[in-house]
């Protein structure tokens, strides 16, 4: 049964002391602090508890099926979620498609997937790099062109996160060539079992199958999946990695990082070491630091304000940090860093499980260096 309290008016102890006994006594114990992101099947009864709590979608507003909750109430509950070792799910619906339809989407388009993204009945991936179209993604070639009432896309995609676990991913294809290679790109919500869609999965270096391939060849789809206009794709593209980069900004990764860092802190008895006792305060008061900024941003969205360019320094700092609390548990562990069952009697110690997860959080979603060229030249206006 959907909770439909407003979680604004408690207040902010009483809001996490509830959160804290709902997360023990409904968190699926065999998937707590799992040392790799989960397929589908292993996270899907967290997945259901939230939906039906009404708990999946914090900072969607309340008339959309979300708990339209404060800034600072979502810091709290990504402490707890973080606190207890809760997994990310598969939340490509409820962070970034989500915000991006109830701002750009038509009714009929919100009445219908919204619901469905909180129900679970959609998964979503997110289908925007392409071999050649990374950093410069308006490159992407990726095409779709328009055949009577549909849509037929050729193309292909790469890096696509759990695409073998969406049965819904949402595309920028290309519609018209024009000029500025910005111009001619869409906004496309595609089903996965559409004849001609082919799904390959990449092992990643902890071999484990997080992201894939994914080809289009003739499908088609209604010319009602398309969002917002036709060719003005690139500006809700660009919306969505500001969703993207809130969300990849919060300290959730670097907070669990860094609970990690003390439990190897423990058991490697280093709680009265002066070198580790200066190395960890120093990456708490980053982490501090950070959580500050992260609630200002949030602020601003629960205010209704634009994100501006400067988001991009939300994602700098978040995934530089998780990667320097990373490195410090691989000095840590020494070779035993490797072990790729992880340390500690749950396995739970993985160094180097949290370090790659580290290098990939400097690169997805936008590189350090990309996040950089934003500041300097629209924040900053240094030259090119
Ligand atoms: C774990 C993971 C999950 C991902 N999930 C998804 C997903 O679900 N959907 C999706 O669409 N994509 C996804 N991606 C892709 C990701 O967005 C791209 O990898 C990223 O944008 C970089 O693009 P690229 O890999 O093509 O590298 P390139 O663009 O080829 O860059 C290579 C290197 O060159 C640097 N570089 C490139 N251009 C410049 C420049 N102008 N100035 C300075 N340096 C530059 C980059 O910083 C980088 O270090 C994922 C990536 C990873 C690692």
């Amino acid at each position: 049964m959907a909770d439909t309290q407003d979680m604004n008016t408690l207040d902010n102890a009483a809001f996490r002391s509830m959160l804290r006994s709902w997360i023990e006594a409904n968190y699926p114990p065999e998937i707590r602090s799992p040392a790799k992101r989960l397929h589908l099947r292993d996270n899907w009864p967290w997945y259901k508890a939230l939906s039906e709590k009404g708990w999946l979608c914090p900072s969607w507003p309340r008339e959309h099926g979300g708990m339209g909750l404060s800034a600072e109430k979502q810091v709290i509950m990504t402490e707890e979620f973080e606190r207890h070792g809760c997994a990310r799910l598969n939340d490509h619906g409820a962070t970034m498609l989500g915000p991006l339809l109830i701002r750009y989407g038509t009714p009929s388009q919100q009445q219908h997937f919204l619901p469905k993204i909180i129900s679970g009945e959609h998964i979503w991936c997110q289908g925007y790099s392409e071999p050649g179209a990374g950093s410069d993604l308006a490159s992407l070639r990726t095409k779709a062109d328009r055949d009577g009432d549909e849509w037929v896309v050729n193309g292909q995609k790469i890096w696509t996160t759990m695409a073998n676990d969406a049965n819904w991913i949402f595309l920028l294809v290309r519609t018209a060539s024009t000029a500025r290679k910005q111009d001619g790109i869409s906004f496309l919500l595609v089903p996965m079992d559409s004849p001609g869609v082919t799904v390959r999965p990449i092992l990643n270096l902890e071999m484990h199958d997080e992201f894939c391939e994914v080809f289009f060849d003739n499908v088609r789809v209604p010319i009602d999946n398309l969002v917002g206009e036709i060719n003005k794709g690139w500006s809700m593209a660009k919306a969505l990695l500001g969703f993207e980069r809130i969300f990849i900004g919060s300290p959730r990764l670097s907070d669990y990082a860094f609970s990690r860092l003390l439990e190897l802190g423990r058991l490697y008895k280093l709680e009265d070491d002066r070198a580790f006792q200066e190395r960890a305060s120093q990456l708490f008061l980053d982490l501090e630091n950070h959580k500050t900024l992260f609630a200002e941003y949030l602020d601003l969205i629960s205010r209704g304000k634009q994100l501006g360019p400067d988001v991009s320094l939300l994602k700098i700092n978040q995934s530089e940090l998780f990667r320097r609390i990373t490195e410090y548990m691989l000095e840590l562990t020494g070779e035993m860093g490797g072990v790729i069952e992880g340390l500690g009697h749950d396995g739970a110690l993985n160094a180097s499980a949290q370090f790659l997860q580290a290098r990939a959080a400097t690169i997805y979603a936008g590189s350090s260096e990309i996040q950089r060229n934003i500041i300097s030249k629209t924040v900053l206006n240094l030259p090119s």
